[in-house]
C-alpha cells in the first residue's frame, strides 16, 4: 500500500485480530458496526480499575482527587481531538444518545407546532424516528432534503427548501458519511447555505467521519456534533454530544437527565444546576474508565495522524471499488471510484441473486466479517427499492489483502450458488 500506515504492523496492537473464526484467520471488515480495540485501550481502561478506581467529585480523599483528575484529563483528550472546548463535550453513551440528548435537552423547548425539521433519507435510524416522533409530539413538520443516485445533497433542493420554510425552520439534522452509502456531505457548501438563509440550527451525526477524517467542531460551522466511541477504536458505551458553546452558556441547551452530581444546590421546591457546564450535564456516576480508553483510542490515533488515517482509507475505498466493479453479479452502490473525494469507510452492494444475508454466511464460512441488511437505514433502502445490501467497512489495520480475501470469498457466493 503506497499510504503510511502499515496495517501489518497496526494489526499486531490489536489482540483479536489475531484470533481465528470457524479454524481460519479473521478477517474483520464490519468496522462501520464497531471497531476492534488496540492493546493501549483495553489496558488504559485495565489500569484505571486496578490503580485509580474510585467515585469523583465528591470525595476528599486522595483517590477521588486521582479519578476526578484522570476524568478532566481524558475529557480534554477528547475534546481536544475533536477541535472542540472542554465545556462543550456531554458525555453520552453513543450517537443515539447523543442525539436524543438534543431533542430532550434542547428541541422539546425549541421546535414547536407548525415549525420545520429537515433531514435526509441516508439517516441512520437514530437521527430519523427520533425527529420523526418529536415532529409528532410536537405537531411539526419533518421535511425531507432529495439527494441524488450516489447519496449526495442537491444542493438547489435544499436551497429551495431553506426558502419555502423561513423561519419556521428549526433544525437541520444530517449524517456526515453514510453509514450505508459511504457517501460524504458537501459540509462545508450546506453549512454556509443554511447559515445564509435561516436561523435553523444544524446537528451533524459524525459516528462514521470520525473515525476516518479530522474533524475540527470549532471549524464547521455546526451546533451539535454526534459520536461513538466504539466505531474510533475506542471502548463500548463512551460517545459524545458536542454543543456550541453559546447553546450552553445561553442556557437554550438544558440538562435531560437529572440527579446527582448536576446541581448546585436542591431545596423542596427548587434545583440550581451547576454552574459548569460539564458538571451540569453529568447526572449521576461517570463512567470514568470508558472515558480513559476513549482517551487512549484518541491518542492512538492521534499518533498514526488523522490525515495519514484517511489516505489509508480512502486507499482501501478505491481497491475496494475497482475489484469489486470487475464481478458482474454484485451492483456497487454509492460514489464510484471516480468519486472517492466523496467517499469514506465503506463499500457496499447489492447481490443480483443472492440475498445479502446468504452472501454475508458464506463469506463468514471463511472467516470474513461483513454486515448484511438494511443497517438501520431502511427509508434509504426503501427509496432504491433494494431489499438489503452488504457492506464492507474498513479500519487503520486492514489492507488490500483483506479486500482481496472477500472479493475471493465472492467468487465462493457463485459457486455455492451456481
Ligand atoms: N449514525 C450512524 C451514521 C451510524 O453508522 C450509527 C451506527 N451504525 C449510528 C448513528 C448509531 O450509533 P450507536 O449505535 O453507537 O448509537
Amino acid at each position: 500500500m503506497n499510504s503510511k500506515l502499515n496495517p501489518d504492523e497496526i494489526k499486531k496492537d490489536f489482540p483479536i485480530l489475531s484470533r481465528q473464526v470457524h479454524d481460519l484467520d479473521l478477517v474483520y471488515l464490519d468496522n462501520a458496526a464497531t471497531s476492534q480495540k488496540p492493546q493501549q485501550v483495553i489496558d488504559a481502561i485495565s489500569n484505571y480499575y486496578q490503580t485509580s478506581n474510585a467515585n469523583v467529585h465528591r470525595g476528599v480523599h486522595a483517590l477521588s482527587d486521582t479519578s476526578t483528575d484522570i476524568w478532566n484529563n481524558s475529557r480534554k483528550i477528547i475534546t481536544s481531538f475533536f477541535d472542540a472546548e472542554d465545556s462543550e463535550l456531554i458525555v453520552t453513551h453513543n450517537t443515539t444518545e447523543g442525539i436524543n440528548g438534543v431533542a430532550y435537552g434542547w428541541a422539546y423547548e425549541a421546535i414547536g407546532k407548525g415549525d420545520v425539521i429537515l433531514t435526509t433519507e441516508l439517516e441512520h435510524h437514530s437521527n430519523f424516528v427520533v425527529w420523526q416522533q418529536l415532529a409528532k409530539k410536537v405537531g411539526a413538520t419533518l421535511e425531507i432534503i432529495q439527494i441524488d443516485e450516489v447519496g449526495s445533497i442537491n444542493v438547489d433542493a435544499l436551497q429551495a427548501k431553506l426558502s419555502k420554510f423561513g423561519d419556521k425552520l428549526k433544525l437541520v439534522t444530517l449524517v456526515h458519511v453514510s453509514n450505508t452509502l459511504g457517501v460524504e456531505q458537501d459540509l462545508e457548501t450546506i453549512a454556509d447555505l443554511v447559515r445564509q438563509k435561516s436561523k435553523a440550527k444544524i446537528l451533524l451525526d459524525i459516528a462514521q467521519s470520525a473515525p476516518h477524517k479530522k474533524l475540527s467542531f470549532k471549524k464547521m460551522n455546526i451546533d451539535f456534533a454526534v459520536f461513538s466511541g466504539h466505531k474510533m477504536l475506542g471502548p463500548m458505551g463512551f460517545g459524545g454530544l458536542l454543543v456550541r458553546r453559546e447553546l450552553l452558556q445561553s442556557r437554550d441547551m438544558q440538562p435531560w437527565l437529572f440527579g446527582g452530581g448536576m446541581i448546585s444546590s436542591v431545596t423542596i421546591t427548587e434545583t440550581e444546576f451547576h454552574p459548569d457546564i460539564d458538571e451540569r450535564f453529568t447526572a449521576g456516576t461517570p463512567d470514568v474508565a470508558s472515558a480513559v480508553g476513549m482517551a487512549a483510542a484518541c491518542d492512538y490515533l492521534s499518533n498514526l495522524g488523522m490525515e495519514a488515517v484517511e489516505a489509508h482509507d480512502r486507499e482501501l475505498v478505491v481497491y475496494a471499488l475497482e475489484k469489486l466493479s470487475t464481478i458482474t453479479e454484485i451492483e456497487v452502490i454509492g460514489p464510484t471510484a471516480h468519486q472517492v473525494q466523496h467517499r469514506l469507510g465503506s463499500v457496499a452492494f447489492v447481490h443480483k441473486s443472492v440475498h445479502a444475508h446468504d452472501v454475508a454466511q458464506i463469506l463468514d464460512s471463511q472467516g470474513i466479517a461483513v454486515r448484511s441488511g438494511h443497517h438501520c437505514t431502511m427509508p434509504l433502502h426503501q427509496k432504491f427499492k433494494w431489499q438489503a445490501t452488504v457492506r464492507a467497512s474498513f479500519q487503520v489495520y486492514n489492507s488490500t489483502q483483506d479486500i482481496d480475501a472477500l472479493v475471493a470469498g465472492l467468487a465462493k457466493v457463485k459457486q455455492v450458488f451456481a
